[in-house]
């Protein structure tokens, strides 16, 4: 039997590289196809990798059972999995696993149901904003696929099963063709200022000639949207493809329909509220190349696009990029990974980069382009301190005076305000006044989080739920419970006596789930139906509300506490992306920051709006340090149920570590958080200088290291986060 007829085929599973098939005589498969094959008793859809590796003997290979009707995944696309799952230590088939369908993407679909114009209109029946999309959309149109008239049009299900009942619309079947209707890049946009036409004309001028990166920087407000729109433009003429990676996929209303106005129709959207439905259709537009731009979370960065020519990352500094479970990976990095792979162009978009974005600019892989002005003039919000050691609020309030005072004539100015604080729920902490126990979660190291709306605890860890106690289970005494510290309720709690007439609405992810409600929320405040927002990091960003004009940030200090690396840094993003909530339009912003630290330097550089000063001094502490972007750093993470063999584990492969010039095991240290979701974890740090290969390092080492059963041994390259 010839090599031929044999092929490895990569399976979506944790191990292994790849296994052997014989393709049968009848058959003819290519790299990049997904085949069908058996798996011990199993059958398992897996991609056609490459040639055989040959170890098998032929009587005991097993035979390729059937070839999907889908597009191959590309050289492209494979080389990029393979690179993904080389940089982060991981198996290829787990990369896999990220980029498979639903699994009834991989054959052509048959017909579905779908909807028309009726016939003959009733003329008594309502229409309501959601059915005059409907019937837009169906104008002209001929029978569309439900699922896809629900994804264009924002209707849902209910809306279209009652349209047919009053004799709107009627059902028909319908072939799924895998297209979605084409955005028409030659509408007009908006006219562009000298800055931003300059910046369109740079990356317009690299869409469809090769990669190249692009860092666009900007402060909120400042038009980076219209510019990375010329570029999808540009990308759409040349007939390629594009991806956009936005961090909130539920809060993208407004850029939705930003994009419809530029475009004329919606982009095929890629996150996880998806039908199955809806991300088979989707999965094969992309993957057939009808669809023309994506936009997404980060998964959506794993979609075969065989025109790819731009990738955008809005909000490039975002964690949310950042996956930590599963194969642990940056989607903004392996973003410029995939753009050098299809020799794409990519645009990193930011108001506040990451330090390891600007280094690469400052090394001259990434163009700078910078928008140094809110557009048409509107000013950036000034940012006032509000020393707390010298203006603290009374006893059980957390609003100084100046700051109630602010909102108070804000609110009487006919303007809107915001009041950020990152805690969701009533208080963070409950506590006993008679015996001083706290409550704590039973699987987490962490307290249990009143939430009073809900009338429960809740540990923002794991998610473990539990109401109340009237007794404490430590002295038991009768309703001994007592609240510290402040969640965005009880700021709500707060404002209601300071503010009584306001309307008030808090918007964290407990108040907004999904894409519809975050729609309502941004449609209220554009309306004028809140007065007060007080909302957690959901409403930091991309929002334009045009009469916002103050932004209180209740606890500027709160993500300085810790040792995290990149505390500072987040700081300063958070801040400043918050504070340019703040007058987006004509009438100027301020925001107001209450601290306790006033003096700390990330927030006398947001006072000082002094971008340059404190990337210098933040660049300079890194390099003082070797730390990123100038050192290169992993962790190796050991958890299991049993906090003995974890600790010993930990110990011995900080024992084991390979000696190595240039780099440093640092650690074994528990986390901080000494339990989480009923697991133990360990720590040890691997610091090297950017000439060191971690990645065959780590290999060489955990591959001599025996692990024993019951412990966990996961690499995170480049760790953002460990609690
Ligand atoms: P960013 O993405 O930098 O926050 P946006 O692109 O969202 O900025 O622009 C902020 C607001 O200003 C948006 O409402 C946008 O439509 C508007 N805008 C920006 N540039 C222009 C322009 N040249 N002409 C008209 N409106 C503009
Ligand atoms: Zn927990």
């Amino acid at each position: 039997m010839s090599r031929a007829d044999r092929v490895k085929v990569l399976l979506p599973m944790p191990v292994g590289s790849g296994y052997d098939y014989r393709v049968p005589a009848d058959m003819a498969v290519a790299p990049g196809d997904f085949v069908r094959v058996p798996l011990g008793p199993r059958h398992m859809t897996g991609v056609v990798w490459g040639e055989a590796d040959g170890a098998v003997p032929d009587d005991r290979l097993k035979s390729v059972l059937a070839r999907h009707d889908a597009p191959p995944l590309s050289a492209a696309h494979r080389g990029f999995i393979d690179w993904i799952a080389a940089y982060a230590v991981a198996a290829p088939g787990s990369v896999l696993r990220m980029a498979m369908p639903v699994p009834e993407a991989l054959d052509a679909p048959g017909p579905v149901t779908g909807y028309r114009m009726a016939a003959a209109t009733p003329s008594r029946a309502r229409i309501t904003p959601p059915r005059r999309r409907v019937l837009e959309a169906l104008a002209g149109a001929g029978t569309v696929e439900a699922g896809r008239l629900r994804a264009e049009t924002g209707a849902s299900a209910a809306v279209l099963t009652g349209m047919a009942r009053v004799g709107l619309i009627e059902t028909a079947p319908v072939a799924v063709r895998p297209d979605w209707p084409a955005p028409q890049p030659d509408r007009t946009g908006v006219a562009l200022s000298a800055d931003q036409r300059s910046a369109a004309q740079s990356l317009g001028e690299a869409v469809g000639r090769g990669y190249a990166a692009f860092l666009l920087e900007g402060v909120t407000g400042s038009g980076k949207t219209e510019v990375y729109f010329e570029a999808i433009a540009e990308a759409l003429r040349q007939g390629l493809q594009a991806i956009v990676l936005l961090p909130e996929i539920a809060l993208t209303a407004q850029w939705l329909a930003r994009f419809e106005q530029r475009f004329g129709v919606r982009p095929a959207p890629w996150h996880s509220d998806l039908t199955r439905a809806q991300r088979r259709q989707i999965w094969r537009a992309a993957a057939t190349g009808t669809a023309r731009v994506v936009v997404g979370a980060r998964s959506a960065l794993m979609l075969p696009m065989p025109a790819l020519g731009l990738i955008v990352v809005d909000e490039e500094h975002d964690q949310s990029f950042k996956q930590e479970d599963g194969v642990v990976y940056h989607a903004r990095d392996m973003a410029v990974v995939r753009a050098t792979l299809e020799k794409a162009a990519i645009v990193l978009a930011s108001a506040t980069p990451a330090l390891e974005t600007i280094a690469n600019v400052e090394r001259r892989r990434y163009v700078r382009l910078a928008l140094p002005e809110r557009h048409g003039g509107a000013l950036l919000p000034v940012a006032e301190l509000l020393d707390l050691r010298r203006e603290a609020p009374p006893r059980g309030r957390w609003l100084a005076d100046r700051l109630v005072k602010a909102m108070a004539e804000t609110l009487a100015a006919g303007e809107q305000a915001l009041l950020y604080l990152n805690r969701r729920g009533y208080a963070p902490l409950t506590l006993c006044r008679t015996c001083g126990l706290r409550l704590e979660c039973p699987h987490c190291s962490a307290w249990l989080v009143e939430h009073r709306l809900a009338g429960r605890l809740e540990c923002h860890h794991c998610g473990h739920i539990k109401p109340l106690p009237r007794l404490c289970p430590e002295c038991s005494a009768e309703d001994s419970f007592v609240p510290c510290g402040p969640g965005v309720e009880r700021l709500a709690e707060e404002v209601a006596g300071l503010l009584p007439s306001a309307r008030v609405l808090v918007a964290t992810s407990d108040t907004i789930r999904g894409p519809a409600a975050a729609a309502a929320l941004v449609q209220d405040v554009q309306d004028g139906a809140v007065d007060l927002l007080i909302g957690t990091q959901i409403l930091a960003k991309g929002h334009h509300f045009p009469k916002l004009t103050l932004v209180g940030v209740v606890d500027a200090d709160l993500g300085l506490a810790g040792g995290d690396l990149r505390a500072a840094e987040r700081t300063w993003q958070m801040l400043n992306q918050v504070a340019g909530r703040a007058g987006r339009a004509e009438r100027p912003g301020r925001a107001i920051l209450q601290s306790w630290r006033p003096d700390h330097p990330v927030l006398r550089a947001i006072a000082e709006g002094d971008r340059d000063g404190f990337i210098a001094e933040e660049m300079a502490a890194r390099q003082r340090f070797a730390m990123p972007p100038y050192g290169r750093l992993a962790a190796i993470i050991v958890s299991g149920r049993r906090a003995e063999p974890v600790r010993q584990m930990a110990e011995t492969l900080a024992h084991r570590a390979p000696a190595q010039t240039d780099l440093a095991v640092l650690g074994p240290t528990p986390a901080p958080l000494a339990l989480l979701r009923g697991y133990f974890r360990y720590r040890l740090l691997v610091k090297a200088t950017r000439a060191i290969n971690l990645q065959a390092y780590i290999r060489r080492w955990l591959s001599r290291t025996p692990q024993p059963g019951g412990v966990r041994i996961k690499v995170d390259i480049d760790p953002y986060s460990f609690f």
